[in-house]
């Protein structure tokens, strides 16, 4: 059975890139009826903090990706990690070194005076017997091949090949105990029965380092697969600016659950040209050999673009819901949220197929309905609504007031009959009789259709909001 995991180290946010490289073990999981685990590495415990790790467990949660069984939490695997190192210290795979900082700060630096990549000497490798030292703690390291080569066959990156000469005895277990995280990272994976790796190619240096622990040990590598970094549009590295923020960071701009999974899906993997996935559809078509080997690019407008798709094509009712879930995040949130009641929530849902035609992320879906819940009289403040506003369209509001106060069931239709009569007996267009009753009622000059905003509002606000502009 598939296992994957998804390992991220609680030292900030929940970051996209880790959005999308939990959401790539999920789908491979879920494709092949297996299990995708979540284990929170924390052995760094100084920069390991209680608020990142609830961070990461909110951001998977609110993108839908659900891991099975119990978190596992490296830090508190910290005896079996020395178990594993002093087994095998036992088997001469590994041995003590009692190297003291010194004289590891000298070998770096003769190493780089040589330019050699590798920086121990093995010093203490082949000491046997020897004289441990009272006054260093030793710490443990691997006895590592120094002949041959070391190579993955990754199913991204293909066979990848490092010359064991270059590649140092590393550290498995630091002389306060504590196990570094490569030998953590493969104990866990190995206990945990963790069949496919999946996860930055910054990680496939270490890919090789945890390689030779897994040949020491005698335990099956599972399958690696090192997925591209996401970087920015101009193809350098992701900066804030052009997307790098935690998934909360997107949660507050407004973007669906659904729609960042979507495009998060496709930033590094393709299927055909096919853009829009349900869950359902990802799950089937997900493959690890569909991942490309290039950087993928993040690319704002495409995000909006699919996030509008995912708000026009989602139910009326689930809107009003998100809507209100955006509020905490949205400009004046609180005052909409204050005067939320079954009335004002009946006519946001009567709005709602206007308003979602035209917003990209729920924030804008908030701004357009700005009207609903508007105090009279209008604040008018965009400028080319206040244009709009002329001695001469305000005497006009005024006749058209009294031309609607003769509808009595107002309806769009309706509305829109005694507006198009009035228009033409005017010698208008319907646009020079529309555009100032949409500043009146909306106090901007874009809105859902006019007559479906006149239904919404009903019919006295919209005869007190045009007689408030009416001259
Ligand atoms: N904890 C590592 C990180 O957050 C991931 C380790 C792994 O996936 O093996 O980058």
């Amino acid at each position: 059975p598939v296992v994957t995991r998804f390992a991220p180290s609680p030292t900030g946010f929940l970051h996209i890139g880790g959005g999308r490289t939990a959401l790539f073990n999920w789908l491979y999981a879920k494709k092949h009826g297996g299990k995708m685990l979540l284990r929170i590495e924390d052995t760094d415990r100084e920069r390991s903090t209680d608020a990142a790790i609830d961070a990461i467990l909110d951001g998977l949660k609110w993108l839908g990706i659900e891991w099975d069984g119990d978190t596992v939490y490296q830090f508190a695997r910290a005896a079996r990690h020395r178990e594993v190192a002093e087994q095998l210290l036992a088997e001469g795979k590994a041995y003590y070194c009692y190297a003291s900082a010194e004289e590891l700060q000298a070998m770096r630096e003769s190493a780089r005076a040589e330019g050699r990549s590798k920086l121990y000497n093995g010093l203490w490798r082949d000491r046997d017997p020897f004289t441990p030292k009272p006054d260093v703690k030793p710490t443990i390291r691997l006895k590592a091949p120094l002949t041959g080569e070391t190579v993955i066959e990754d199913q991204v990156q293909g066979r990848v090949v490092w010359q064991n000469e270059n590649l140092d005895d590393l550290v498995l277990l630091r002389g306060d105990g504590t196990p570094t995280y490569m030998l953590a990272v493969v104990v866990d994976d190995h206990d945990m029965a963790v069949t496919h790796v999946i996860r930055g190619d910054d990680h496939l240096i270490n890919a090789a380092r945890q390689k030779q622990i897994y040949d020491a040990l005698g335990w099956e590598v599972p399958s690696m697969s090192h997925i591209p970094l996401i970087h920015g549009p101009d193809g350098s590295k992701l900066s804030k600016r052009h997307g790098a923020l935690g998934v909360d960071a997107y949660r507050a701009m407004g973007y669906v659950p659904a729609a960042l999974r979507n495009y998060l899906v496709r930033l590094g993997w393709s299927h055909g040209d096919q853009e829009i996935f349900t869950t359902q559809e990802m799950i089937d078509a997900f493959d690890l050999s569909a991942i490309g080997r290039s950087a993928a690019r993040f690319d704002f407008a495409k995000l909006e673009s699919i996030n509008g798709h995912y708000i026009r094509h989602s139910d009326d009712q689930a809107l009003v819901t998100m809507f209100e879930e955006i509020l905490p995040y949205a400009e004046g949130g609180a005052a909409i949220q204050s005067k939320l009641n079954d009335a004002t929530r009946a006519q946001l849902l009567r709005a709602m197929p206007g308003l979602k035609e035209r917003a990209k992320t729920l924030l804008e879906l908030v701004k357009g309905a700005d009207f609903i819940f508007a105090n009279r009289p209008l604040e008018i403040t965009e400028p080319k609504a206040v244009a709009v506003l002329t001695p001469e369209t305000r005497a006009l509001l005024g006749k058209l007031r009294s031309a609607l106060e003769a509808v009595t069931d107002w309806s769009a239709a309706n509305t829109e009959a005694a507006a198009r009569a009035f228009a033409e007996e005017a010698g208008l267009k319907l646009g020079g009789v529309a555009q100032p009753l949409r500043v009146a009622l909306t106090g901007k000059t874009t809105s859902p259709g006019i007559f479906d905003v006149l239904a919404v509002l009903g019919r006295q606000e919209c005869l007190d909001r045009l007689a408030d502009q009416a001259a």
